[in-house]
């Protein structure tokens, strides 16, 4: 038979797997291990730009955050952050800086979206794409961005079904411009608030299609058939609570 070379070869010789692995093989696999970093997603959502445009290829900033903690992202998928995003991410992670992915999409001017309300029909489709609930109107109402509460996410643009929401450069009072770290902190409040409410209204419609329907509560509450084994347990329990109540009434002075 022939005989393998290398690792095989050792192994039919000595007949258990690793039991004497080569000196260089040791030292490559223990000295290799590079410790993970501990990274604190919170942090790494800090320094992201509260657009939560999803461009990163995440449902917004804090879940990428939470993908660059746990090694599944790179800190270059961030649009909205550019350049300076990027060296704000190796600073807080430690992890190497790399350019933006084009994968991604460009860095672009900062924008917001406004409604051309002559043309809106009121389907608030964009109401529920908007993620920071800068967007107000009503159903078969006109609507209306909320300028200074716009991320310029655009998320809104696609889906209007009569095209008239349009993007215009960022306007230099916008608080994104004057303050970004409050603007970005503005943001993130309102899209977790957004998530929370979205939330509840999933549980209450949860709770609602759980509860019996209408038919079923008739059934609970309808009379039970005379001589029926369901009529006899409510008529014993019907005398039983007029034999107490008597009785009650007896040991009344
Ligand atoms: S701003 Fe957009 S691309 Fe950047 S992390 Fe937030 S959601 Fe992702
Ligand atoms: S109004 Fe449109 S562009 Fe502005 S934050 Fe909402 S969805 Fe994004
Ligand atoms: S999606 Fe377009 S048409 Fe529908 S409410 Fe919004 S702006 Fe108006």
């Amino acid at each position: 038979m022939k005989v393998p070379r290398g690792g095989c070869c050792h192994r039919a010789r000595t007949g258990r797997r690793d039991a004497k692995k080569p000196q260089s093989i040791r030292m490559l696999t223990e000295s290799s291990i590079v410790p993970m970093p501990i990274l604190d997603p919170a942090a790494i959502d800090a320094v992201l730009p509260q657009t939560q445009c999803t461009q990163c290829g995440y449902a917004g900033c804090l879940p990428y955050a939470e993908a660059i903690a746990n090694g599944s992202a790179d800190i270059n998928q961030c649009p909205p952050g550019g350049d300076a995003g990027i060296h704000a991410l190796a600073a807080v992670t430690g992890l190497r800086y790399a350019r933006l992915n084009p994968a991604h999409g460009a860095h672009q001017p900062y924008v917001v979206a406004v409604i051309d309300e002559t043309q809106c029909i009121g389907c608030t489709i964009c109401i529920q794409n908007c993620p920071v609930d800068a967007i107000v109107g009503a159903a078969k109402v006109m609507h209306t961005v909320i300028a200074v509460e716009c991320t310029g996410c655009e998320l809104c643009v696609a889906p209007c079904p009569v095209d008239c929401i349009a993007l215009i450069t960022m306007p230099p009072t916008h608080p994104a411009m004057t303050n970004k770290d409050s603007a970005a902190s503005t943001a993130r409040t309102r899209h977790r608030a957004r998530l929370a409410r979205l939330g509840r209204q999933a549980e209450e419609r949860m709770r609602k299609n759980c509860a019996p329907p209408p038919s079923e509560m008739r059934a609970e509450t309808a009379p039970a058939a005379i001589g029926s084994p369901e009529h006899k347990r409510h008529s014993i329990a019907a005398a039983q609570a007029r034999a107490r109540t008597r009785r009650d009434r007896a040991d009344t002075p």
